[in-house]
């Protein structure tokens, strides 16, 4: 045999081609993996649609490749799995994107039916008219091809375009975009052939061999990617605020028969006058705080999440007396010396709620974990401005931490020593309220001297 002379047509055709099957794996690939994970059965049906184009892609550029001249069994036979693979496609496509939105499967027995017809049309439009005149062949074989897909894509890129479910995302317009394209250059393919078969001479558009088929075809692969990934947000968005609100709800209501239960307690302690039953009467009471304490902070840590941002010149000075007022009856306040030197020039913008958040949390533990064992536990407070970076530390002549517990002092319930009465929230809660307002917060601390917690904000 000897070294195939493909014309320069038909080589460009079979690089167009190798291209367009090696895009349609790579997406099938994408989509199967995608669909495993995220166990989205859209995503697997188009994955399915993708295999099913480079099953299309690879038999139909076969066939015009190599066997264009002849007649055979097989290229009857690769025919008929373009043809099929083909209508195929266009049927995941809407499928898949039938059950993106219903959120449904789709019928099986209907599946099956629709395949079956598309079976039975494959073969019959290949067997009964591929040896017929040139107009017959065509229209029925290729004709019905591109009349069929270009309708059919035309109904997707529809149904993509008006659905209320989403949000519109770039990705959604992108693809509805490509499939309306893509089955207007169908259409208007097949007319062209059409009309150069019944005599009228057209330069067909297939002169660019097949690469707007693979722009748009990459483009209508990429914005199925991009409408997924929008979708997964949108639907990760609404289970966070479920959760959210599920939170404060929950520790709201919980709060008024920890109310009721201490009040009780309280009473009890009163009647009993024996000495054991007062003791375990002072635990449960102890522990129903603590139970409290947590809920608190979880209550806090929603509101903090639910409140919207309002950016305004703030008053560090005044902050700093606010935050002060809120803890003053703190266990140890009273004892500890508060250094901070006001200047009318600390002033920033950001966000009053969530600021007022991170400064009662970080001072409340530093009169927390203090040490008032010594001559002189203090706290001292510095504001400096740094162009328009602003930076509020507070140091502490405290307990400290230790090495090993700093990198994990901002993980949620993560507490540096057991005995401490904290919920381990409370600079989780600081590490939320801070990346709202794009800050970040840094932390020095040496075991048995004590801490300084320094936040950097961007003066918005
Ligand atoms: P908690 O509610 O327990 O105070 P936090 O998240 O606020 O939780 O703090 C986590 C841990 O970090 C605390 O348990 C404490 O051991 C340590 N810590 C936080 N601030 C200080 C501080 N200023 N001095 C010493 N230890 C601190």
């Amino acid at each position: 045999m000897g070294v195939l002379d493909l014309s320069e047509y038909s080589a460009r055709l079979l690089y167009v081609t190798f291209a367009e099957v090696t895009l349609g794996l790579i997406f099938f690939f994408i989509f199967r993996h995608f669909g495993l994970l995220y166990r989205r059965r859209f995503l697997l049906t188009w994955a399915l649609s993708w295999l099913a184009y480079a099953t299309f892609m690879s038999t139909s550029g076969f066939v015009s490749v190599f066997l264009l001249e002849t007649t055979s069994m097989f290229r009857d036979s690769l025919s008929i799995v373009a043809q099929v693979a083909c209508f195929l496609q266009i049927i995941l496509i809407l499928r898949g994107t039938y059950e993106l939105i219903y959120e449904k499967a789709f019928s099986k027995r209907k599946f099956r039916i629709i395949f079956l017809l598309t079976f039975v049309f494959g073969l019959f439009s290949v067997i009964a008219f591929g040896q017929a005149g040139p107009f017959s062949r065509y229209l029925v074989s290729f004709g019905s091809r591109a009349i069929i897909t270009g309708i059919g894509f035309l109904v997707a890129g529809m149904v993509v375009w008006t659905n209320r479910k989403f949000s519109k995302g770039f990705g959604q317009q992108l693809l509805s975009s490509s499939l309306i394209l893509f089955s207007i250059y169908q259409l208007y393919d097949f007319t062209i052939r059409l009309l150069n078969i019944l005599g009228t001479r057209v330069v067909p558009l297939n002169l660019m061999v097949g690469a707007v088929d693979l722009l748009l075809i990459s483009l209508m692969g990429m914005s199925m990617v991009m409408w997924f990934l929008e979708d997964e947000r949108e639907n990760l968005n609404k289970e966070n605020k479920e959760l959210d609100s599920f939170l404060s709800n929950t520790s709201h209501d919980l709060r008024t028969p920890i109310a009721s239960i201490l009040g009780l307690t309280y009473l009890g302690k009163l009647e009993l006058q024996e000495e054991k039953a007062r003791t375990f009467m002072n635990m449960i009471e102890e522990r129903i705080k603590k139970l409290d304490l947590v809920i608190g902070d979880i209550l806090s840590l929603s509101r903090s999440k639910k409140i919207d941002l309002k950016i305004e010149e703030l008053d560090f000075a005044k902050l700093l007396d606010e935050t002060m007022a809120d803890i003053r009856f703190n266990k140890g306040v009273s004892a500890i010396q508060l250094e901070y030197q006001a200047d009318l020039g600390h002033v920033f913008k950001s966000d009053y709620n969530q600021m007022k958040i991170i400064l009662i949390n970080l001072m409340s533990n530093a009169v927390k974990y203090h040490n008032l064992n010594q001559p002189n536990p203090y706290i001292r407070v510095s504001f400096k401005r740094i162009k328009s970076v602003v930076e509020i530390a507070i140091q502490d002549n405290g307990q400290g931490i230790s090495r090993d517990s700093l990198p994990k002092i901002f993980d949620m319930f993560y507490r540096a020593s057991s005995t401490t009465e904290g919920t381990g929230l409370g600079l989780y809660i600081v590490q939320e309220a801070l990346s709202k307002i794009k800050g970040i917060i840094l932390v020095d601390s040496d075991l048995g001297k004590g801490s300084t917690f320094k936040i950097v904000l961007d003066d918005a």
